[in-house]
Formats: structure tokens, C-alpha cells, sequence
């Protein structure tokens, strides 16, 4: 160590000789700075000559007395980008190290391999190189003396600059060094956004009202009228706490532990909820927000219950394994922390539980979490050895009730109906359901429907407090402000700075994202900004989450989120669900979400008891979104999602799970009717095997195992691989489904993880692996595709119109779906498209059934008439007849879709209207045998809207895969309306609504 102190004294003194010659007196500061510089100059330049190591921040510190990272700051002040800042990224690192590169930028590339040499060697004791110089010493010497001669002269030159602003010179060097200061995560939250803007305090940016944070964004560089009016900002007002009071009061040993947690009182919903689960006839449903204490309510009467009797059961069923295990953690430490029910035994109860624990478990556990899969394939089918544990059982709570729509839902709501047949046949009829949902309309309906149970009481008057709530919908700027037509800013990049803005100001925030893709697309967008910016940290505090990543990826990013070791979290929905990340300041929708309840319920995630928070929907460039952009009120009210579905009339799924509950108990056709409806009679005479008595078995080909005949969920897919090859190290990024497959991993693509970009490989589609390796390129991938839908056989048709008129039919059939990636392009960062590559997969086909409708030759007639593009108007009608077909069938908007048309697609396809169903569920069938009343309100659908192009409410679709660019309102009503065999002829006379968009549809077709 001595040598080298000798060794950088020399030249130092021999510098300040010549300087001193040049200045008259440097300011103490200053002349520190100058001596800094000088011991680091020849400490670094005998380390290059060594070409060997890399220099890290620790062994500066140890070789060059009294060195700070201010010193570094301030010397990049004066010499901007002399000294580069590197941070390891890789996973391993557990002591984080810059590495610093003196007097010439190396690339990262480069910085990282010498720092994985260095972390090699990190055990040996650091020594000044013996080694033979690859430099000779002169050569030395005159890289250390230009240097300082370059540093002394940008001295004198930033002294100049501030006498010439009457700054002084040693105060603004101390200001200005902060911005070229790298972050350390002590104090990541004082890097400034932009300059001229105060550094944040902490304590003061948590303080911050959300309200003026709005203004503020309202000055900054990026803002460029983002907010269309004031209708764009609402301000939702803070809510008191409430609290209830129980009588008698919740038993002495569970609240001593609530006490333990820091529970000493309970809201008034959950003091009401409690209330009315100790009427033994009563079943509940809570819709509160988010951070409520939902759970509580179901906790306390169950632990009363077993407080009361030690051998009862309950029963816990969350939609995924992981939300299960989440709250089989919460039950456990609050049973741990109560001595009286110390012999209560909980366990999880899924596809992981090893055979041999599972009978230990029906034996032995008070209280079990599963999921709906695991009753419908496991405990029902096995109900005789059940039979102690359903006889015992007193509660069955099911979370999180509004994921359980669509065929999802019907098909949990006959699994409900199975457990409560085969409960009541044991002895059991005191079961009470409990349940928590996310706000959507009528809960207690809906709970009603899922369980087929009548006493529901709702409880929604929520007690707990919350913040003052800003939401903002936030309209991204024309690329050419000057052309009303232009395209906008996309609402990933605009999300990106909106995102670096709040993160910025240390403002705890999750952004919700619409697809995977734009999920990884927007983490993408950020690390390269913050890169660029080297605020490194600040992007160590960021990750994207989505389904797809491995399980153990998602929970160690949801323990980090929760911990606070993450500031912001990039998602998918698939955090809709109820994973507690902790409390968050501020929710960014990038894209208008798919419904108003899930709009709500995200930007629920957001809001700290007594500190505001910010919701903002940042919208795209589609048309739905544009409208919400301009129509903020509508937003602000729309209605709450109905959740609807049907249960008896669904009678392919009811036959289904008749299968299954007549093998576990025969189904008697009398008495079972209030469970399963009075059509079970005509399915069993017709499907059933007739045991007599009423009573049925099921059809032979569903024995001895129904219920591995009936998929409750629409995931049935095959699975994809992707494997990261980078450097040989052969590990599982994520999983595939394989119909997204074809679209995000054919050879040549950019598939992004972590906002990193990997570029595939391999695909291989037979062993259903992708090898993709990091890579650094500065360009994307977008697959061009298209779906076509082909009718296969029909299996009926039947006139729209007159009776007599056999060419205007609709069809019921089987259907093809026949989805083909044929191309990509290469996209810049602005999305444009560089280049245009071609792809050889053999499409993805699949079966369905679908209904169809040809558009007759007057309609089409009048369409070229009016230069309305066909496909454009046979898309818009498509869309309007699956958004009304919830009107008649037991279908959400998503469940139903048609061959949603691109501008950009140049194949010629058949002028007919194909709809099919996403699974076999009947939703069609209905919609066959309704389609002509379907086709009427779909006609005054559109007549009755009052808006130009088309909007949500006519038209466009939510769900379109093509953004409703391609869609005609007038082209829709034409062929609607000639389906119906009506006059069309008076269409588009005097209308200049219709000749505006015979404009625009036309340039939309190339
Ligand atoms: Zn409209
Ligand atoms: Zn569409």
C-alpha cells in the first residue's frame, strides 16, 4: 500500500507546480479536487497499463486516500463523461460493485466480463502489480500529464463560466455534482428527474398531495396537453375509518391475538359480516375495497367455530395455488399466536400434496385450502372417504367470487352444487358460504348463482378508511401537434416516462398492462431510459411480473414488492387477484382496461390509509380508448360489469357434471332438481343409464372417472418451454401456452423477459422448446398474422328474413380456426418498422363451432355504391352482433369471436359473418337459435348511437385483436339490415357521416 502513495505523490506535486503558474489561487475546494484528481490519474493509469483488472470503486477507495463518489461526480462536472459508472447486473452479485472506468468509455460489454474476472479473483489480497507493464513508463507519463493538463484547463474554464454568471465557483460545483452522481440505493430517491427541479426528501415526497403532483407533471418537458379538459382529473374524497362493535364480543383468546397483530378494533363491515355469520342459516358475501381486512371476516368465525368444537371443518377455496398457500400462511401465524387452538391442524390440499399425506390430511386437518379443481377432480369423486370431513364441515369460503365467471364460473357453480348434493346426503345441511369479491354489480346475485343458494346477505358498506384518490385519464400527444389526423404517442412509451417520473420521485407504483407483451415491452422502454441515465438503481427497483414466469420468479417478486426492496411493479393482470404486494401510492393502467371492474379494481390497488393516492389510465390509440380519452365522464360512471352467466340452460356443462355426480351418488331426477334444475329428468332419459326408482348412473363411456372428461378451465393447452442458452447456462425462462407459441417464439423473434430482449433461437414445435439467448439489440419483433374461420360442415341453417328465402341464411356448424404467422417485422423504438421478414410455421388450426351469415349480393351492391369497404363493414357487424349476444346467451364478450380484420391484410375472404365460440360450451347454438332478434337489436344498436365512426357502444370492440381500425358503422348497418331483408337504399343519401368514412375506410385498405 505505502508504494503506491509514493508512487502517486510525485506526479502530484509536480502538477500543482505548473498549475499553480497558470492560476493565481484555486479556490480550497477546487484545489482538493485538483489533488483527488491527480492520485487517481496515475492510480488508473498504471492500472490500464496493466490491461488486466478492473478497477472497482473499493479498490480506488483503497489506493487513493480520502476519494469520495462526490470527487467522482465533480470531476465528470468538469470533464463530463470522464468517468464511466458500471454496475454488475448479474443475478449473483451480492455485493454490488461499480466499476469504474477513468478517462475513456468502455462498453458495458467489456466492463462486465472484467468484473466477472474480478469478483473470480475477489478472495486474493489485492496487491500493486508486480507484473511487467504492458506500457512503457513514459508512455505512462504522458497519458497522466495530458490528462491533468485537460483537467486543469476545464478548471479554469468552469471557473470562468461561473464568474461570468456571479455563481460561486465551489457552491455551484457542490450543486451541479449531484446530477453525475451514480445511485447507491441509500440515497436513490435524491437523484433529480430533470434539472432545475429540487431534490426530493423523502419524508417530503410521501407527503407530497397527489393532487399537486398532477400539476407538476402539468410543467414538466413531457407535458403537451395530455389532460383533453378538466373532465380528465377527478378527485375521489377521503373516507373516515368506521368502527362496529360485536355482542357478545369475538371470543378473549382470538382477540388477544388479533391484539398481537395491532387489531384492536374491527370496521363495521366486518363486525356486520361476523353478525351475520353467527345466524347459522346465513351465507355472506363481502365486496369491499382491496386493503379492507376481508379476510378477518372469514377467519374469526371460523376459529370461533373451532374454539367451540374441535371437530369441525372448514374449508378455504382460493382460485390458484399460490393465493392459497398465501393465506394458509396468514391462518397459521394467527393460530400460533392463540395457545387454546395450538392442536388446530390446517393444511393446503392441491395437485402438490403428496399421495400418501392426502389421506392423513382428509383424516386430521380442522381446515383445508384448495382450489375448485382439486374438488372436482379429487375430494368429490372420492366423497366416501370424504364423507367425515364433509359431515363435519361448517364452512366453505370461497375468495375472490369474481373470478368465477363465464364458463369458469358455470362450471364452479356446478361443482358447488355437487359438494352441497353429496353434503346433504351425509347429514350436512348446515354448511354457510362465505365469500369476498372485487366490486362488480350485484355480488349477492352473483353469489347466489355460483352457490344456488337463496339467503345471501351482502355486505358492501365498507368501514375502513382511505386516502383522497386523484384519477387521471391521461390522453398521450399527437406526433404531429400541428395535425389533428396524426397518429399519437403510444401509451407504452408514454407510460414508460410517466412511470420514470413517479419512481423518480419515489412514488410506490404498479403499472397494469393489458397483454404480456406490452407488459415487457413498457420494463423494456424503462431500462433502456435509466440505463442511458446510468440510474441504476433506480432500476434495480423495478421488475415486470406476468403469468408465464416461473412460480418461483412470481413469489420472490411479490416477497420484494411487499418487503419495499421494489418501488414499482410492471404487470399483467394476473395480479388482479388478491397477492398482497403492500401498499401502493400510484396504479398506471397503460391501456384502457378491459372492463369497468377491472378498472376499478385495479386502480384499487393503490391508496395508503392516510395518504392520497393516483390512478391514471394512459390510453391508446384505438378507437375505444380515444373515445374514453374525449368521453372521461362516461368513463367515470360507466356501470359496473354484470357478471352473468347461466347455469341450467347451459346444458352441455350441466350434462357434464351430471356425469360426474351420478358417480358419485345416483342421480335421482325428482329429488335432485333443486340442485341441478328440471331438465336433469329429459338429460338423464336420454344420456343416463335408468337404475330404476328415478334414479340414474351415468353413460357408460364416462365410467369409472367423469370427471377427467370435463375441463373447468380454458387453459387445456399444451405448454412451451423457453430456455435461455446465454452462455451455456440451460435455464427455464418461462412457459407457453402453445397457442401463443406461434406468435412470440418463431425463429428470429424478440422475445423479452425482465425488459431484457433474447433472441430465439430455436423453435422446436415437436419437443415444444424454444432456445433463446440475451441479446443487445435496439430493435423488436411484431408477428404479422391473420385467423381465418372456415365453415366445415353444417349442421343446420335456417332463413334470417321470409321463410321462403333460402339464399339469406344463418348456419350452425363445425368450424375451422386456423391461425398463421407468416412474417415479422423488425420495429425501431418508435415503432417503426424497419424490416420485413418472412416465416415458414405451419398454422396453428384448431376446431370449434361457430354460426355464419352470408352477406347478400343487394347489400354488397350498395356497399361498393357508397365506396364502403366490405370487410370493414361485414368486422363492425361482426362486433356489434358478440357484443349483444350476453342479451341471449350465457356468454361474456370474450367468450364469442369473429375474424377480426387488419388493414393490412391483403387475402381475400368469403363476404360472410363467422362467429365461433372460443370453447365447446354452446354459447353459438344459443345464438343460433336467437339470431334473428339478435340481428334486430344489433340494427338498432347502431341506428340508435349517436356517435360519427363508431364507438364502444356501437361497433368497436374491446376484445378486437385488430384495434377496431378496419370497422365501418354505416357498412354494418347495410349488411345488418339487409340480413333482415329491410330497405337499405336510403342509407348514405344526404349522410355525410357515411361519406367522411367512406374515406378513411378506403385508405385503411391497401
Ligand atoms: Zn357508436
Ligand atoms: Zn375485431
Amino acid at each position: 500500500m505505502s508504494t503506491i502513495k509514493r508512487k502517486q505523490e510525485q506526479p502530484t506535486t509536480k502538477t500543482k507546480k505548473t498549475k499553480k503558474q497558470q492560476v493565481e489561487k484555486l479556490p480550497p475546494k477546487l484545489e482538493r479536487l485538483q489533488c483527488v484528481f491527480s492520485g487517481l490519474n496515475t492510480f488508473c493509469a498504471f492500472c490500464d497499463a496493466r490491461l488486466l483488472t478492473v478497477l472497482t470503486w473499493s479498490r480506488i477507495q483503497s489506493a487513493v486516500p480520502n476519494v469520495t463518489m462526490d470527487d467522482l461526480a465533480a470531476i465528470n462536472v468538469i470533464l463530463p463523461d470522464f468517468i464511466a459508472f458500471t454496475l454488475d447486473e448479474s443475478d449473483n452479485n451480492a455485493t454490488t460493485e461499480w466499476i469504474i472506468q477513468f478517462g475513456k468509455l468502455i462498453s458495458k460489454r467489456v466492463a462486465r466480463q472484467k468484473q466477472s474476472e474480478a469478483l473470480q479473483n475477489k478472495g486474493d489480497a489485492w496487491e500493486y502489480p508486480t507484473k511487467k507493464l504492458d506500457m512503457k513508463p513514459d508512455q505512462i507519463k504522458k497519458t497522466v500529464d495530458t490528462r491533468n493538463h485537460r483537467f486543469q484547463q476545464g478548471l479554469n474554464k468552469f471557473i470562468l463560466a461561473c464568474r461570468k454568471k456571479g455563481l460561486d465557483p465551489e457552491t455551484h460545483l457542490v450543486n451541479e455534482l449531484k446530477q453525475y452522481l451514480p445511485q447507491p440505493p441509500e440515497n436513490a430517491h435524491q437523484q433529480q428527474v430533470d434539472p432545475g427541479q429540487q431534490p426530493e426528501d423523502e419524508n417530503l415526497s410521501q407527503e407530497r398531495s397527489m393532487h399537486e403532483m398532477i400539476h407538476q407533471m402539468q410543467v414538466q418537458k413531457f407535458y403537451l396537453g395530455q389532460l383533453v379538459n378538466g373532465a380528465c382529473h377527478r378527485t375521489f374524497p377521503e373516507k373516515m375509518a368506521r368502527f362496529g362493535e360485536l355482542d357478545p364480543p369475538i371470543a378473549k383468546e382470538i382477540s388477544q391475538a388479533l391484539e398481537r397483530k395491532g387489531i384492536t378494533q374491527l370496521y363495521t363491515h366486518q363486525t356486520e359480516a361476523i353478525r351475520e355469520l353467527r345466524n347459522k342459516n346465513q351465507h355472506v358475501i363481502v365486496a369491499t375495497s382491496t386493503a379492507s381486512g376481508k379476510s378477518l371476516i372469514y377467519q374469526i368465525p371460523v376459529l370461533e367455530k373451532l374454539l367451540e368444537d374441535k371437530s369441525s371443518r372448514a374449508m378455504y377455496i382460493f382460485p390458484t395455488k399460490a393465493l392459497a398457500q398465501d393465506q394458509m400462511r396468514a391462518l397459521q401465524e394467527f393460530i400460533q399466536s392463540c395457545p387454546k387452538l395450538s392442536n388446530i391442524k390446517i393444511a393446503t390440499f392441491d395437485g402438490d400434496t403428496p399421495s400418501d399425506q392426502r389421506m392423513h390430511i382428509r383424516s386430521t386437518a380442522n381446515v383445508i385450502f384448495t382450489n375448485p379443481d382439486m374438488l372436482h377432480h379429487s375430494i368429490l369423486p372420492n366423497a366416501k372417504q370424504w364423507q367425515w370431513f364433509l359431515l363435519s364441515l361448517k364452512f366453505v369460503v370461497v375468495d375472490e367470487l369474481h373470478i368465477y365467471n363465464g364458463l369458469f364460473g358455470t362450471n364452479v357453480a356446478f361443482i358447488m352444487r355437487r359438494l352441497r348434493r353429496l353434503c346433504h346426503h351425509f347429514g350436512n345441511d348446515l354448511i354457510q358460504f362465505i365469500s369476498c369479491s372485487a366490486t362488480i354489480r350485484h355480488p349477492d346475485q352473483h353469489m347466489k348463482l355460483v352457490f344456488g343458494v337463496d339467503n345471501v346477505k351482502l355486505i358492501d358498506e365498507d368501514g375502513a378508511p382511505s386516502g383522497k384518490k386523484e384519477f387521471v385519464v391521461w390522453n398521450p400527444p399527437l406526433l404531429k401537434p400541428s395535425d389533428p389526423h396524426s397518429d399519437r404517442r403510444g401509451a407504452v412509451a408514454e407510460g414508460a416516462d410517466i412511470l420514470e417520473y413517479l419512481l423518480s420521485h419515489n412514488i410506490r407504483t404498479i403499472a397494469f398492462c393489458k397483454v404480456r407483451k406490452t407488459c415487457e415491452m413498457l420494463m423494456k422502454h424503462l431500462r433502456e431510459s435509466l440505463e442511458k441515465q446510468n440510474k441504476l438503481d433506480m432500476l434495480k427497483k423495478v421488475m415486470s411480473y406476468r403469468g408465464g414466469y416461473m412460480p418461483h420468479e412470481r413469489r420472490k417478486i411479490e416477497r420484494q414488492m411487499f418487503s419495499g426492496e421494489l418501488l414499482g411493479v410492471i404487470a399483467t393482470n394476473a395480479l388482479e387477484l388478491g397477492v398482497d404486494i403492500g401498499s401502493l401510492d400510484a396504479v398506471l393502467m397503460v391501456g384502457m382496461p378491459w372492463s369497468a371492474s377491472a378498472m376499478w379494481q385495479q386502480s384499487g390497488r393503490a391508496g395508503r390509509r392516510n395518504a392520497d393516492s393516483l390512478s391514471m389510465v394512459i390510453t391508446d390509440q384505438n378507437p375505444m380508448d380515444q373515445y374514453y380519452a374525449h368521453h372521461p365522464t362516461e368513463l367515470f360512471e360507466k356501470p359496473l360489469d354484470e357478471i352473468h352467466f347461466e347455469i341450467e340452460e347451459n346444458v352441455l356443462v350441466l350434462e357434464n357434471h351430471l356425469q360426474c355426480a351420478a358417480e358419485e351418488l345416483p342421480i335421482d331426477t325428482e329429488k335432485d332438481q333443486v340442485y341441478f334444475g328440471p331438465r336433469i329428468k329429459e338429460i338423464c332419459e336420454q344420456y343416463f343409464v335408468s337404475i330404476g326408482n328415478q334414479q340414474y348412473r351415468p353413460h357408460p363411456r364416462f365410467r369409472p372417472y367423469p370427471a377427467q372428461f370435463v375441463n373447468i378451465r380454458n387453459i387445456t393447452e399444451e405448454i412451451y418451454t423457453v430456455i435461455d442458452v446465454t452462455s451455456n447456462r440451460n435455464i427455464v425462462l418461462e412457459e407457453i401456452e402453445a397457442s401463443r407459441a406461434a406468435f412470440e417464439i418463431y425463429e428470429g423473434a424478440i422475445f423479452i423477459h425482465q425488459g431484457k430482449p433474447y433472441l430465439v433461437e430455436e423453435l422446436n414445435v415437436e419437443k415444444r422448446y424454444a432456445k433463446v439467448h440475451l441479446t443487445r439489440v435496439n430493435w423488436t419483433t411484431r408477428q404479422r398474422d391473420y385467423t381465418n374461420v372456415n365453415v366445415l360442415t353444417t349442421s343446420m341453417a335456417k332463413p334470417i328474413g321470409s321463410p321462403k328465402n333460402r339464399r339469406n341464411t344463418v348456419g350452425y356448424g363445425k368450424v375451422q380456426i386456423e391461425t398463421v404467422v407468416f412474417g415479422y417485422y423488425k420495429l425501431d423504438k418508435s415503432s417503426r418498422i424497419i424490416d420485413s421478414l418472412e416465416v415458414y410455421m405451419d398454422p396453428v388450426v384448431r376446431e370449434s363451432t361457430g354460426i355464419w351469415a352470408d352477406v347478400n349480393s343487394t347489400a354488397l351492391a350498395k356497399l361498393e355504391d357508397l365506396g364502403i369497404d366490405k370487410m370493414a363493414s361485414i368486422h363492425a357487424a361482426a362486433h356489434v352482433l358478440i357484443s349483444l349476444l350476453p342479451s341471449f346467451t350465457s356468454s361474456t364478450t370474450v367468450d364469442v369471436r369473429t375474424e377480426c380484420k387488419s388493414p393490412h391484410a391483403t387475402r381475400s375472404r368469403p363476404p360472410r359473418i363467422a362467429l365461433y365460440e372460443t370453447q365447446p360450451n354452446g354459447i353459438v347454438r344459443q345464438a343460433y337459435q336467437f339470431f334473428r332478434d339478435l340481428v334486430i337489436m344489433s340494427v338498432d344498436q347502431i341506428q340508435h348511437c349517436e356517435c360519427e365512426d363508431g364507438c364502444p357502444s356501437c361497433v368497436h370492440l374491446a376484445s378486437c385483436s385488430e384495434h377496431n381500425i378496419l370497422c365501418s358503422k354505416p357498412g354494418a348497418l347495410i349488411i345488418l339490415r339487409s340480413l333482415l331483408e329491410m330497405d337499405i337504399q336510403e342509407i348514405g343519401k344526404n349522410d355525410d357521416v357515411i361519406s367522411d368514412k367512406n374515406d378513411s375506410s378506403s385508405k385503411a385498405v391497401t
